[in-house]
């Protein structure tokens, strides 16, 4: 009796449930860099290579720990270019009892999985996605019969079962989130450490070479490629964010500046979704920080609402509301997504900035990623799949499961408001008070109307008037149309014009 056990590429721990009863003396463990998974969109190259040389490398754990592993590069003779189609071979060669792999993340590839018992005539066995805190069902049990599914409750549930951050069955501090104390911009020069960078080995060198010639018409730079592709760099990734950025994590959370991401952010995204870092252990040494007197309650706070509560819950929504979720376009919007979102030319200077920051590194951190290149997508009216898209391929970190409920939920309020209250529209005064971009902007965030006016500020009066039909009856939403009420009309529809000028311009991909 022997067993295949599949490690996808986003399953690298050994922990993973489908390594708990692997055999030493009889199984076999299956990695493959697959066409199909690294083309079916065309993922930035730093992405790829990230993936590629993390498997690499876990092979060779496997390899050490005593697992005998087949692995198969993507140039290799015998690739077949499919998952399946490598089974089959793989199958075809030896014979096995049973197949074993993990809950993949996506809903495409659950899909396919489960056909294969059947195509291959072999018991397939999937085991339960055990890089994440809260089970599917912890999710729906929470999720039944509400009609407004917002993060911060699932939290605290959460907070609740796993008991942290909680004393006596209350929560530290006696808040259960300290946003309040959060959301500063920079002062004039903030003292900012060096992220943690790592120079490529043999592996990563080989695996770079490979993108350069294999993927040369994927979007993104390749020569700033300096991610860890180890568990162990991984942990140092984690304990240098902890020793030397978590303290102020919470404050600037939402700050940006021009020609740094980076910033106070803790850059572990694509470890945890790839199972380099699991979120136990990362919860655990914001939480030890916390107790050791080391950083403050609102950050250590914010930090772990960020993984115990965004991630668990955007990774529960995902397969509740699956796969309609996909086809949700309440707003029925649908733009074609402007070249500007791969070039970066624009005279916006945020938007340019954003769009250059994710070509060079495959990273943008959340307020860039929501409230510039998000907020346009909104405000301009982009069509969900081609959003989508464009937000899979780009980021390092981005798999559908985490991807698709922030950009169709959350950025454009395709679902109706299931994930949020309001949309996250603003106007230029958001992006002015959070950053410096518009120090260096050839539009003025001040003016309203006119060819030196900020586009977000018309846009974004522009978008609450067409959707009034939507957002008027939204109590949330009731000042700012109270606002729009009173406003000056000539003033107003000068805006309105300026706006359709300016979509037109967009739509004719002039530069704007
Ligand atoms: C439009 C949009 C698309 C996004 N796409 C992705 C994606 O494809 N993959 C991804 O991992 N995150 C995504 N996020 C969430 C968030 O922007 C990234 O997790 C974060 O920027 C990664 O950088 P970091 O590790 O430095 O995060 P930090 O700011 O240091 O936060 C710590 C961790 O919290 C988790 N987290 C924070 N916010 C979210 C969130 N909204 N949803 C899920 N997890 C969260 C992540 O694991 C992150 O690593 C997206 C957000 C938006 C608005
Ligand atoms: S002025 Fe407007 S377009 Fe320019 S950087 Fe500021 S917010 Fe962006």
């Amino acid at each position: 009796m022997s067993n295949l056990v599949i490690v996808l590429g986003d399953q690298l721990n050994l922990k993973m449930s489908s390594l708990h009863n692997f055999d030493k003396g009889s199984d076999t463990v299956l990695m493959s860099e697959v066409k199909e998974e690294a083309t079916y969109v065309k993922h930035h190259k730093q992405k790829i290579a990230f993936v590629f040389s993390a498997m690499r490398h876990f092979s060779e754990v496997l390899e050490k720990e005593g697992h005998n592993t087949l692995y198969v590069k993507y140039d290799a003779k015998d690739n077949q270019g499919s998952l399946f189609e490598q089974i089959k071979h793989t199958c075809k060669n030896n014979s096995y009892s049973s197949i074993t792999i993990a809950h993949p993340g996506e809903y495409r590839l659950l899909e396919e999985v489960k056909t294969w018992e059947s195509k291959l005539n072999i018991p397939v066995n999937i085991t339960s996605d055990n890089r994440f805190i809260a089970s599917q069902q912890f999710f729906s049990d929470w999720a039944e019969g509400r009609k407004q599914y917002r993060m911060e409750f699932f939290y605290r549930e959460l907070r609740k079962k796993t008991g942290v951050l909680m004393e006596d069955k209350q929560p530290r501090g006696g808040k259960w989130n300290y946003d309040a104390d959060n959301r500063k911009p920079f002062g004039k020069n903030p003292d900012i450490p060096e992220r943690t960078q790592f120079s490529p080995d043999e592996i990563t060198e080989d695996v770079l070479n490979l993108v350069e010639s294999q993927f040369s018409d994927h979007f993104g730079d390749i020569h700033n490629f300096s991610f860890a592709v180890t568990r162990e760099g991984a942990l140092s990734v984690l304990s240098d964010f902890v020793e030397q950025r978590l303290t102020d994590f919470g404050q600037y959370q939402d700050a940006m500046l021009e020609g740094d991401p980076w910033l106070f952010h803790s850059h572990i995204g694509l470890y945890l979704n790839v199972g380099l870092l699991m979120p136990e252990e990362v919860i655990q040494a914001a939480e030890e920080a916390y107790l050791n007197g080391d950083v403050p309650i609102n950050s250590a706070e914010g930090f772990i609402r960020q993984i115990l509560g965004w991630r668990e819950y955007v990774r529960g929504f995902y397969w509740y509301f699956m796969p309609g979720l996909k086809e949700k376009n309440y707003l029925e919007a649908s733009r074609s997504l402007p070249e500007l979102y791969w070039s970066g030319k624009t005279k916006m200077n945020c938007m340019s900035q954003c769009v250059q920051d994710t070509k060079k590194y495959a990273y943008a951190h959340h307020i860039q990623r929501l409230m510039v290149l998000g907020n346009f997508a909104l405000l301009t009216g982009i069509e969900p799949k081609a959003l989508n898209e464009w937000y899979l391929l780009v980021y390092a970190d981005a798999y559908e499961w985490v991807e698709m409920p922030n950009v169709s939920s959350m950025v454009l309020f395709a679902d109706g408001g299931q994930l949020a209250s309001k949309p996250y529209a603003a106007s230029g005064s958001y992006i002015n008070k959070m950053s410096n971009y518009c120090r260096n902007c050839e539009y003025s965030v001040k003016e309203k109307t006119g060819p030196q006016a900020c586009p977000f500020n018309y846009l974004y009066w522009h978008f609450l008037y067409r959707h009034q039909e939507n957002f008027s009856s939204n109590p949330r939403m009731a000042m700012i149309y109270k606002t729009m009420s009173k406003m000056d009309q000539t003033k107003f529809n000068h805006m309105l014009e300026d706006a359709d000028t300016f979509l037109i311009k967009l739509e004719n991909n002039e530069e704007v």
